[in-house]
């Protein structure tokens, strides 16, 4: 008989708009992508259960995924959709540099908001559009070195994963290792509590 342990896990999509964050969302959910950008209004969420074998243990993680929509709407209601959130993709356009170069904005207002470092990923995203056309779009090396100043700066591995909402190119892999990452900390700080009780 095996013990599977059950982890609720609240995490954000975040980044420019436009990314392709809720494609991505959608992806994974298995909806149907739709080629029209609609910037949706207020928060949208979704559940899914996935299960994972981390380090010889079992979990079942229950991934609630926040997804934001149109910016007028996000200055009323941030707090909200950050309450509780133990995880971020935060998502940039590797064809729209800029997208890039705001993400310290996007990760100050993670940690901000969520009170304190949470595990999060970095996603490149429309790595279909730069396959075809390479010009002026963020390598991968670029990413790969922000993250890797990211995670020596908190001590904790970020990693850059390259994703397609399109042909669906490491989008569950990207999920999956921010699910593992929440339950590495989950567990880190349990630990925590219980080396404080033994003292
Ligand atoms: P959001 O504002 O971050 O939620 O972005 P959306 O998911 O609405 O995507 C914005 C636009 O980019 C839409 O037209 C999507 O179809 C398109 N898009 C999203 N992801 C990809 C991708 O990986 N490749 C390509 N080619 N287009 C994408
Ligand atoms: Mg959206």
């Amino acid at each position: 008989m095996s013990v599977v342990e059950f982890v609720r896990a609240k995490i954000v999509l975040l980044g420019e708009p436009g990314v392709g964050k809720t494609s991505l969302r959608r992806k994974w959910m298995g909806e149907s992508l739709t080629n029209f950008y609609q910037p949706t209004t207020g928060a949208d969420f979704c559940v899914k259960r996935v299960r994972m074998s981390i380090d010889g243990a079992d979990y079942l993680i229950q991934f609630l995924v926040w997804d934001i929509g149109g910016q007028e709407e996000f200055a009323r209601i941030r707090h909200l959709y950050y309450s509780g959130a133990v995880g971020a993709l935060i998502v940039y356009d590797v064809t729209r540099p800029e997208t890039f170069y705001v993400l310290p904005k996007w990760i100050e207002e993670f940690l901000t908001y969520v009170g304190g470092f949470r595990p999060f990923v970095l996603i490149g995203n429309k790595i279909d559009l730069r396959a075809k056309r390479p010009e002026g779009c963020v390598t991968t090396e670029q990413g790969r070195q922000y993250a890797e100043i990211l995670s020596r700066h908190f001590k904790f591995p970020i990693p850059l994963i390259e994703t397609s909402a399109v042909t669906g190119e490491n989008v569950d892999f990207a999920f999956r290792y921010l699910g593992v990452q929440v339950v590495k900390y989950i567990r880190s700080l349990k630990m925590l509590r219980k080396r404080s009780i033994v003292r």
